[in-house]
């Protein structure tokens, strides 16, 4: 594989990972300088897509490699582009990193202007925000905020892991009130969009502008400001915007990928301030959450889809609920064109692929055995060892049915590895789980869960 192919194929994935705009603004004319030794170099047009490819995208970038090159373990970026560098292909170590420039001209449009919608998204409304464990506490606060603006939480900080549902509340908040009252001004803006319009105004000269715009809102969302690390004068001018707002008793709501704690170069006195107010995180939604999400989804979308591969989709991503999403219209799309119903069996030949990948994570039976060890709280010797008691009889079901299930191992194989045993054995283990898996709830959820551990441990 090319250099161009491999890059051609990654962006492919990261397409669809991001927005468009931010995929058209950060990725246009980028190329692979570089691949050796698990070592990538990105070439980009200039040094402030350089630090928001290095700054942002690193891990989106890292990842897409990964999967279709799974021995690359560095990724960084240079300026240059495939041609002018193609000369050089073996001393790219020759290429110097451009100095930081924060100010750089930014790839935006031509004639700047401040952006006066709300930036909101109709379809993010509470009513369609499913609760449960990961996110009670996160939705809880936002819906507070909405019915007290400025007056209880303020600043309210919202963090976790990427798809978790944060703009979806926050969002929300920016619905409701203007749901109740047209007349409030509402914006909602990414801490990119804040930055490239800050740095546009100072550019346009428009800065007295861009403060008084501001200025005038009353609910200020600004979402992932994990990106503001390392932008100090982002960061200062948005400090100044923050207190003016809060003076005002205006309110302001944010989100980052992780606590104000966490956000590396982060001034000290804006992460006081974020940490002035109501902190609130979501987290992974577990098992039922996630059933609860597809289902919503299915009967708002009509399509009749049977329980178990409901349960399918929701037992293997269980990542982020933007791919839960992503799969579950992937089913509606797809049966909606060959006119099939989505059986099980349907669902997960059209899913092999996205659940595939978390079986390449270097997954063995050992990490199988572990992890079924420490969910049923057993040792693992007596897992592998001739032990005949119920309370570790199915636990060793249970391993024997995963080692099928997500490492495809032989079953004279299943048996060898646990004590052993004959082949017959891991055959009935494996029928017996699997059937069982269709009425018993219970085992199903415990199935998730150790899943769920097993795919995070790499
Ligand atoms: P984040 O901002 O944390 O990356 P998003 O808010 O963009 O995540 O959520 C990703 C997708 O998942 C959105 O389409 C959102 O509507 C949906 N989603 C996330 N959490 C929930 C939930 N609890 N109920 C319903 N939909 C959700
Ligand atoms: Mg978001």
């Amino acid at each position: 594989m090319t250099n161009e192919e491999l890059w051609r194929a990654a962006l492919g994935e990261i397409e669809l990972s991001i927005s468009k705009a931010n995929f058209i603004t950060w990725f246009k004319n980028t190329s692979i300088l570089s691949n050796n030794d698990g070592r990538v170099i990105i070439g980009v047009p200039n040094g402030f897509a350089k630090e928001w490819l290095e700054n942002k995208y690193n891990l989106y970038i890292l990842k897409a490699l990964r999967n279709i090159q799974p021995s690359i373990k560095e990724v960084s970026c240079a300026i240059g582009s495939e041609k002018e560098n193609a000369f050089r292909e073996n001393q790219v170590d020759a290429i110097i990193p451009p100095k930081r420039v924060v100010f750089e001209k930014p790839p935006v449009e031509k004639n700047f202007q401040i952006s006066q919608e709300n930036n909101l998204n109709p379809k993010y409304i509470f009513e369609n925000f499913i609760v449960g464990s990961s996110n009670e506490l996160a939705r809880a606060a936002c819906y507070a905020v909405s019915q007290n603006l400025g007056r209880i939480y303020n600043p309210l900080f919202i963090y976790g892991g990427v798809g978790l549902g944060k703009t979806h509340l926050l969002q929300s908040i920016g619905n409701e009130i203007l749901k109740k009252n047209p007349s409030k001004k509402v914006k909602y803006i990414t801490s990119e969009r804040f930055t490239n319009e800050l740095i546009d105004s100072i550019r346009t000269q428009k800065i007295n502008e861009f403060k008084e715009h501001y200025q005038k809102i009353d609910l200020l969302i600004i979402d992932d400001v994990q990106f503001l690390s390392g932008k100090e004068k982002t960061q200062e001018e948005f400090f100044h915007i923050f207190n003016y707002l809060y003076q005002l008793n205006k309110q302001i709501v944010l989100s980052s990928d992780r606590a104000p704690k966490a956000i590396p170069t982060l001034e000290e006195r804006l992460r006081s301030r974020f940490e002035g107010g109501m902190i609130a995180d979501v987290s992974k939604a577990d098992f039922e959450t996630r059933m609860a999400i597809l289902s919503k989804k299915a009967v708002d979308e009509g399509l009749t889809i049977s329980t178990t591969a409901l349960d399918f989709i929701a037992q293997n991503i269980t990542h982020n609920i933007r791919e839960l999403e992503g799969a579950l219209n992937r089913v509606i799309v797809s049966s909606q064109l060959t006119n099939r119903e989505p059986t099980l069996d349907y669902v997960s030949a059209l899913l092999s692929d996205i659940i595939a990948s978390g079986k390449k994570k270097g997954i063995t039976h050992k990490h199988i055995i572990d992890a079924v060890s420490s969910f049923y709280d057993i040792d693992t010797a007596d897992l592998i060892m001739k032990n005949r008691k119920k309370e570790v009889v199915k636990p060793r079901q249970v391993a024997m049915y995963l080692m099928r299930s997500e490492l495809q191992y032989s079953y004279p194989g299943i048996g060898e590895k646990l004590g052993g045993r004959d082949h017959t054995t891991a055959i009935h283990a494996y029928d017996k789980i699997s059937k069982e898996l269709e009425f018993n709830k219970k085992l199903l959820e415990d199935v998730a869960s150790i899943k769920e551990q097993l795919y995070n441990i790499s």
